[in-house]
């Protein structure tokens, strides 16, 4: 059996080039994971999810709970075979959705209870209910229920979320079975507070877990005080680890964050634009509902090689969304999914290389040069 393994091949300033080794196979890093919500990446098949280069997804504890259930998941074989995604999964561990439904939920020290947003039935998420049901999904990487502190907070309020979260994150890894080639990770919480990042990776790291996310960020502290937070926490993190910043992001987050030591990242943003009408290219986002596309007679971008770039121009893209075309989403989604799944490519050559100052130089002038014409 395989050993859940993380080995980082070469380091460029804080930037790592690794490998994680799972049951389920191997994934690159530094890695984008597409987000699977409900065992689906939306109008992706999974090969064609793999042929833009993702070798790991996301799944989320939420909504397959409640929706087909995770008994039902495990009776079908686990959610690789359910969802027909052989390469290695993550899954979150529902606090995140739960924490969002507002007056739906209940908190208290044991966990959640909270309302279906489906049919108003009654459940209670717990740091062991959570662990068991990501087992009953056969998750590769588990995570741990916390605690996502709202921002802004103050000190003290970001001080009790957070120690509720490590005595959570006790409690997870005592739920946690382990078996070869799975993982479980741990989540720094402390909000923008240096000290409490500080005691929070130290709890983390005296638990002990094969993984350590970074959470409680991208939830509109803005991305300069995203990347101070980083500057003073991923240094104190475990070094031999996978660090994972959970939720982020745009490309510039992400390159940003790189720099800063982040391995791994999930965001819904390549997947939720290409639905709406977004496409990503080199600086920035193209809205292909704008009239000006009506006639262009060029792809989205001459130099990604996704179908939706290969085979079809901008016009027919336009055209399809303000059809109402089902094929627009999908050929926009397969399109983001390249664009980012090429940028953790270009990030990972560029660290091979030693060269990853200028990777991050050319990447942020390319942005700037974009924003100057906007669309
Ligand atoms: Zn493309």
């Amino acid at each position: 059996m395989t050993e859940f393994r993380f080995d980082i091949a070469t380091k460029d300033g804080g930037a790592r080039r690794g490998r994680l080794q799972t049951a389920h196979g191997p994934a690159e890093t530094p890695a984008f994971m597409p987000v699977g919500t409900v065992g689906t990446v939306k109008g992706m098949l999974p090969d064609h999810v793999a042929e833009t280069g993702a070798q790991i997804v996301l799944g989320n504890t939420y909504h397959l709970m409640l929706r087909p259930g995770s008994p039902r998941v495990k009776a079908l074989g686990g959610l690789h075979k359910f969802m027909g995604w052989p390469g290695p999964i993550l899954t979150d561990s529902g606090g995140f959705q739960v924490m969002s439904l507002g007056n739906l939920r209940e908190m208290s020290e044991d966990g959640v209870t909270f309302r279906s947003h489906i049919d108003g039935s009654k459940h209670a998420l717990t740091p062991e209910r959570s662990t068991e049901i990501q087992d009953d999904l056969d998750s590769t990487i588990t995570m741990v229920l916390d605690e996502c502190t709202p921002w802004p907070v103050d000190e003290a309020g970001a001080a009790s979320s957070m120690r509720l979260s490590m005595r959570w994150a006790d409690r997870s890894r005592a739920a946690f079975r382990a078996r070869p080639g799975y993982g479980q990770f741990g989540i720094v919480q402390g909000s923008t507070f240096p000290d409490l990042r500080a005691e929070s990776v130290a709890a983390l790291a005296e638990i002990g877990f094969e993984g350590y996310a970074v959470g409680g960020l991208a939830v509109g502290e803005g991305q300069q005080m995203m990347f101070d937070t980083l500057d003073v926490t991923t240094p104190a993190m475990p070094g031999d680890k996978p660090r994972y910043l959970m939720g982020v992001g745009r490309p510039s987050d992400i390159v940003g964050a790189v720099a800063r030591g982040i391995d791994m990242f999930d965001c819904v943003l390549p997947t939720r634009s290409g639905r709406t009408g977004k496409a990503f290219v080199k600086g920035g986002e193209l809205n292909i509902r704008n009239a000006r596309h009506v006639e262009a007679d060029i792809p989205v971008d001459p130099d990604c090689a996704c179908p939706a770039c290969r085979q079809f121009s901008r016009a027919y893209l336009h055209h399809l969304f303000k059809a109402g075309e089902m094929l627009g989403p999908i050929l926009l989604t397969w399109h983001n999914l390249q664009h980012f799944q090429d940028l953790m490519r270009g990030i990972r050559a560029a660290i091979e290389a030693g060269a990853f100052d200028t990777f991050q130089s050319n990447h942020q002038s390319a942005k700037a040069a974009f924003d100057s014409k906007a669309d």
